[in-house]
């Protein structure tokens, strides 16, 4: 029933107990109580029609003993220390981001975090920073010819550098097919962004700062 995606952000559930946010269909949560990963599952949802949809797949599964739907916005559904573990899949980084610094009162107890952003995975290592949360394990997969990251972090201290920030930490040291295709594809983009402003007077600016964005892939990344 679930993608080779969330099946990959699954590999990295430990623990009893999850919470899912931004759920939809709760699939992931369903999964993991299928497979005997978890015990009991938080499926998290802001939107009514997916909400709903959680909730009746929950009901349709038989899980409603384990698995609790409820609707609200990010780690608002969910009080500190309730779960060993939390996921946010399928969002923009910066609004896994938000997410996490919106509810920064229920990390406290330090639970083990799981983020697949689609894009811009910055954002969510810069609030990982920010959160006092350390970035244990990353992925890079392709599914359905999107490249998605994964982070998986845990309470401690990390100090990242620009590259670590924007590559990932062990995905710029491991460098696999897929992140080389990930990033040769937006360098070749920025490239001919620089290409169509270079000569104009009033994007002088805009040019340098692509410029300097090149300069770091190509320290970082072996094209
Ligand atoms: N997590 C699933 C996955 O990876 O397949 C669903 C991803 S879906 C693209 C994103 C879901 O997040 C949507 O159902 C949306 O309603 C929900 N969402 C967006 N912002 C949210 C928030 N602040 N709190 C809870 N859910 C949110």
């Amino acid at each position: 029933m679930i993608g080779s995606r969330l099946k990959r952000v699954a590999a990295y559930v430990e623990g009893n107990s999850l919470a899912d946010i931004g759920s939809d269909h709760a699939y992931l949560p369903i999964y993991l109580i299928n497979e005997g990963i978890i015990q009991s599952a938080v499926a998290g949802e802001i939107v009514d029609g997916p909400y709903q949809a959680a909730v009746k797949n929950v009901q349709n599964h038989q899980l409603t003993s384990v698995i609790s739907v409820r609707k609200g916005s990010g780690l608002e559904v969910i009080d500190d220390g309730e779960v060993d573990c939390i996921t946010i899949c399928g969002m923009g980084g910066p609004l896994i981001g938000e997410i996490l610094l919106a509810g920064q009162s229920k990390l406290a107890s330090g639970p083990r975090l799981i983020l697949q952003s689609n894009i811009h995975a910055a954002a969510v290592r810069t609030a990982l920073q920010r959160l006092q949360y350390k970035i244990t394990a990353e992925d890079i997969i392709k599914d359905k010819k999107h490249i998605y990251e994964v982070i998986v972090a845990e309470k401690g201290n990390m100090n990242l550098t620009a590259a670590e920030i924007k590559f990932g930490p062990f995905l710029l040291k491991e460098q696999n097919e897929y992140f080389n295709e990930k990033w040769l594809k937006e360098y070749k983009h920025l490239q001919h962004i620089l290409e169509t402003i270079q000569h104009k007077a009033d994007q002088t600016d805009k040019a340098k700062e692509i410029e300097q964005q090149l300069k770091l892939y190509r320290e970082a990344v072996h094209f």
